[in-house]
C-alpha cells in the first residue's frame, strides 16, 4: 500500500459505504468534485442514458459523510456511515496509542 494511501486511511475517523444507482446518473460529476475524501471518479463505462456514472476509487476512502447525495441533482448516489475506522490514528499519538505531550506533563507532576 502506498504511503499516501496509508496516511489517508489513518486520518479518517469513520468508514462509510456509498450506493450508486447507475442508470439514474447523468454524469454531471458533482459527486466526484465535492467528495471530500476523493473516493469517487467518473467511470469509463456508459449507463443506459449514455452517461459516465461515478465509481468508487477505493471503498476505504469513503467516510460516509453523505455529501455526494446532497449534491446529486438526480438522487443517484448516497453515502452512509458503517462505523469507526479501525485504522484511525489520533494526530501526535505514538504507536502505543499514547500522546507524548500528555505523558510528559503527567511525569512532571
Ligand atoms: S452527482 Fe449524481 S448525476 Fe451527477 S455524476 Fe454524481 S451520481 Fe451522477
Ligand atoms: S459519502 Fe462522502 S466520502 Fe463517501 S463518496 Fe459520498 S461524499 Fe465521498
Amino acid at each position: 500500500m502506498s504511503q499516501a494511501r496509508e496516511k489517508k486511511r489513518q486520518v479518517q475517523k469513520f468508514l462509510g459505504k456509498v450506493e450508486i444507482v447507475i442508470d439514474r446518473c447523468k454524469g454531471c460529476g458533482f459527486c466526484v468534485e465535492f467528495c471530500p475524501t476523493a473516493a469517487l471518479e467518473l467511470s469509463s463505462h456508459f449507463n443506459v442514458k449514455g452517461y459516465h456514472p461515478p465509481r468508487v476509487v477505493d471503498p476505504d476512502f469513503c467516510s460516509g459523510c453523505g455529501l455526494c447525495g446532497l449534491y446529486c441533482p438526480d438522487f443517484a448516489i448516497y453515502g452512509h456511515r458503517v462505523g469507526p475506522n479501525p485504522h484511525f490514528k489520533k494526530e501526535g499519538a505514538t504507536t502505543q496509542g499514547t500522546n507524548p505531550e500528555v505523558e510528559s506533563k503527567e511525569t512532571k507532576r
